[in-house]
């Protein structure tokens, strides 16, 4: 099932980043640890109650043109939220109390069917009720919290999972889901529509209820696909075109809703920052991926370049030394056929189920080759192995004592796993438990 965005919305200084680390803190990550990640601070999953869902903080998306004043900033933020969120946390400040830039936001959100849940924080004394005059703004009950104290931040969650709608998915689990993303301007529409006018491909109606009706599902040799939209496709026009531009919540939810990623690269203009911050989404969302350099008519090539690429693209994108790199033209169609057959490939990788011998084998392989290393006396001991799950691969590895088994040997477990298994394409992930 796809995870609902849930988007923290509202004046600056109010507290929104200070509930969105509170609401997603303490969460432990536990993809492959490999340096390099760029984070992007804004968004960050989070569960409650066995909820996953996805939290923004829209205070750190970049809308603005500084020279517009804050509320028209603020105003982008609550028309973002309104349309690609599916919960709405609208903070406001119960210290300050109410100001005429609150009821502007109030104004937007009042005209969404989506759910908004109004949050007074800074109370930080429940005794006192100086959040009733927060009822002129329409929204229902104002909810009181305290952010930086985590006080009744448990019955905002309580309430925020209430409210999350459930994302049916639409397709039979032999359909291969694709989302392309990459920055504007890269060339994803001008690929998609490459890719979808290649002479074997059957644009299809897959019956389904579309829950996004910008989804392309299509078939080549018998297989079923779909692509996924991500920012400004094929849609231009509620939302202005400067908004669209950074949906970093359409990429996430796209990102979310695949099996595979095309993550497009200018080739032309390299790999940069916002690349990094991009292709992040799709590591840490456990998602296969294939780095596709798109505009290689552009590039002056001799027999060297494309290693040449490769080692600077491995480089830059240090997190994903696994994902296969792709050098086409949406333009001239090089390489386009190819595509679908790494696609395939790929999400073959990212299903795919080592037995439990086999793994205590390398295991035991592993340990005898190079001895766990000791600490104050204590040794490490790595008992047992075992998949636990797919999409991404996940292991389970059961030790004596968490605390002794140390990065340096972990890397060194990840790496041998890569090594004997493969994995192309497909991030994976270690879960350690501890036994005594
Ligand atoms: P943002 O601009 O909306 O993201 O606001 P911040 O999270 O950066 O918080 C703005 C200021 O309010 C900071 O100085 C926080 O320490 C403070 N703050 C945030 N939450 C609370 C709270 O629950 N109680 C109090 N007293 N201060 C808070
Ligand atoms: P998007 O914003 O990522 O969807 O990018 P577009 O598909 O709109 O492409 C941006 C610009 O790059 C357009 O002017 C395209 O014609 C151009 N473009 C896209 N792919 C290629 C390519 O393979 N080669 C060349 N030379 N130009 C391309």
């Amino acid at each position: 099932m796809a995870k609902p965005i849930v988007a923290i919305v509202g004046r600056p200084n109010v507290g929104k980043s200070t509930l969105f680390n509170r609401i997603s803190g303490g969460r432990v990550a536990i993809v492959e640890d490999q340096p390099g990640v760029t984070r992007d601070r804004i968004y960050r999953d989070a569960q409650w109650l066995d909820r996953p869902f996805t939290l923004i903080d829209t205070g750190g998306l970049e809308l603005g043109d500084y020279e517009n004043p804050f509320s028209d900033v603020v105003r982008k933020q609550a028309q973002l939220a309104i349309e690609e969120a599916d919960l709405v946390l609208f903070v406001v400040d119960g210290k300050n109390g109410l100001t005429a830039e609150d009821e502007k936001i109030a104004d937007i959100l009042r005209r969404t069917q989506k759910p908004v849940l109004l949050v007074v924080n800074k109370i930080e004394d429940f005794s006192k009720n100086q959040y009733m005059e927060f009822y002129a703004l329409g929204l229902g009950d104002p909810i009181p919290v305290s952010a930086s104290h985590g006080m009744n931040t448990g019955d905002l969650l309580d309430m925020v999972v209430a409210a999350l709608p459930e994302i049916e998915e639409d397709y039979a689990p032999d359909v291969i889901k694709i989302a392309i993303i990459g920055r504007p301007n890269v060339g994803k529409s001008s690929l998609t529509n490459a890719m979808l006018g290649q002479e074997r491909v059957i644009v299809s109606d897959i019956p389904g209820t579309t829950r996004d009706a910008i989804d392309t599902p299509f078939e080549r040799d018998g297989k079923h696909y779909v692509v996924i939209d991500t920012a400004g496709m094929r849609r231009r026009g509620k939302v202005e075109e400067a908004i669209e531009r950074y949906s970093v919540m359409r990429s996430l939810r796209a990102v979310d809703r695949s099996d595979v990623v095309l993550m497009v690269i200018d080739a032309v203009e390299g790999v940069t920052e916002q690349d990094k911050k991009i292709a992040g989404y799709a590591h840490e969302g456990g998602k296969g991926c294939i780095l596709v350099l798109n505009k290689w008519d552009l590039v002056q090539k001799d027999d060297k370049t494309m290693q040449r690429y490769d080692k600077v693209i491995r480089s830059e994108l240090g997190f994903m030394q696994y994902a296969p790199t792709m050098y086409v033209s949406a333009k001239t169609g090089q390489r386009l056929p190819k595509i679908l057959e790494i696609v395939d490939f790929v999400s073959e990788q990212t299903n795919r189920r080592i037995s439990t011998s086999i793994l205590n084998e390398l295991l035991a392989d592993i340990v005898r080759v190079t001895p766990p290393p000791t600490d104050k006396g204590r040794k490490l001991k790595i008992y047992y192995a075992t998949q636990a799950s797919v999409k991404p691969p996940t292991f389970v590895l059961f030790v004596n004592d968490e605390e002794l088994f140390h990065f340096s040997y972990r890397r060194h477990i990840q790496n041998r796993f890569r090594e004997t298994f493969g994995f192309e394409g497909s991030p994976i992930r270690f879960i350690i438990r501890q036994r005594e």
